[in-house]
């Protein structure tokens, strides 16, 4: 049994698990169970809306989101957790920082908790630029379930990979 490509870094157990919900056709029922609400953050408006809420509450001292949209994007495993652009420009002798936040387009359709999982992982990519432990820490700190739901994100994508949807 081969291990799905978005599960290769998990432990064994957890892989086995997965494949198992996987091969027995329950992604979608166990999503459905666990998420029953898909998020309603339809526009590019509203993502930055809802990024800058969460930051402002969590991350009150970091840079100003620029901008913040839903992109295109080919390949969802290199992409799924979004794409965070530092653009340095030299402003007047003085470089600036500009902080992106894309979010696959396929990720629209998303559950609620989904969408707050990837805006979390790229502010706490304003703070630390790796994902190394206080990265984590961060993003636990904005939503504690964050490696749970991280997780099924990557269940939500093998859908997506069947041209399912979940709604
Ligand atoms: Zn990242």
């Amino acid at each position: 049994m081969s291990v799905n490509k978005y599960f290769l870094h998990y432990p064994e157990t957890i892989q086995n698990q997965v494949m198992q919900l996987i091969n027995s056709k329950k992604v979608k029922a166990y999503l459905l169970k666990k998420y029953p609400n898909a998020h309603n953050i339809n526009s590019d408006k509203a993502l930055y809306h809802y990024a800058n809420d969460l930051k402002q509450h969590y991350l009150r001292n970091t840079p100003q989101i620029s901008k913040a949209l839903y992109g295109k994007q080919k390949d969802l495993i290199q992409n799924a957790l979004g794409t965070h652009t530092f653009v340095s420009r030299n402003h007047g002798g003085k470089l600036k920082s500009k902080h992106e936040i894309r979010i696959a387009q396929s990720l629209k359709a998303a559950p609620d908790e989904m969408l707050k999982m990837l805006v979390v992982h790229e502010l706490a990519h304003f703070k630390e630029k790796d994902h190394n432990k206080a990265f984590y820490k961060l993003c636990e700190h904005m939503q504690p379930q964050y490696h749970q739901v991280e997780l099924d994100m990557r269940l939500f994508l093998v859908l997506v990979d069947q041209g399912e949807y979940l709604y």
